[in-house]
């Protein structure tokens, strides 16, 4: 196992779409790397990891909502999804409100609306189709990994003032070696 270097904006490789997986390339190799992903999102600690945030722009990406949650120390990995070219099959019409922050984008915190749950099909590391209902939280998670796969962060929703104010202030923080 292995600890990945996160990448952070403004890094070109977090705003390219990401190309679909094909099947001979879910296979050990590609397994392994989950595992170091799974690893990296638990270290970060993040609930949610996808595979430009290390580097890789291809469909695919690890998550864990409930491993941050209050108690959870010891359940660690056991809510673990692995999700290769995940699809939306629907979402709620209904909006739901949280606050989301990004491995990729340190210290940014914004609220944004979303659909209050998503249907996804995805397939797993071997390959095999899933599909699943993702509500609330869960589901925040879900569709801001998703998101990365489309090339697009939270900085990309926030305000082109909000946007370029952070993008300051963090090349002031990287040349003052923060
Ligand atoms: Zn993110």
């Amino acid at each position: 196992m292995a600890i990945l270097e996160i990448i952070h904006v403004p890094d070109p490789r977090l705003s390219e779409k990401c190309r679909p997986m094909r099947p001979e390339e879910i296979n050990d190799e590609l397994r392994l790397f989950l595992r170091d992903m799974a690893e990296t999102m638990y270290a970060a600690p993040g609930v949610g990891l996808a595979a430009p945030q290390v580097g890789d722009t291809r469909r695919f990406l690890v998550a864990d909502p409930g491993s941050q949650d209050e108690g959870s120390s010891g359940r660690r990995g056991v809510d673990l999804i692995t999700m290769i070219n995940p699809e939306i099959v629907q979402a709620s019409k209904d909006l739901y409100k949280a606050e989301e922050g990004c491995l990729s984008v340190p210290e940014l915190w914004e609220n944004f609306e979303r659909p209050r749950w998503v249907e996804v099909r995805w397939l797993d590391e071997h390959g095999q189709p899933r599909q699943r209902r993702f509500e609330d939280f869960a589901g925040v998670v879900i569709m801001h990994e998703m998101d990365h796969l489309e090339g697009v962060t939270i900085l990309d929703r926030v305000s082109r003032f909000k946007r370029s104010r952070y993008l300051r202030a963090r090349k002031k923080a990287r040349q003052r070696g923060g």
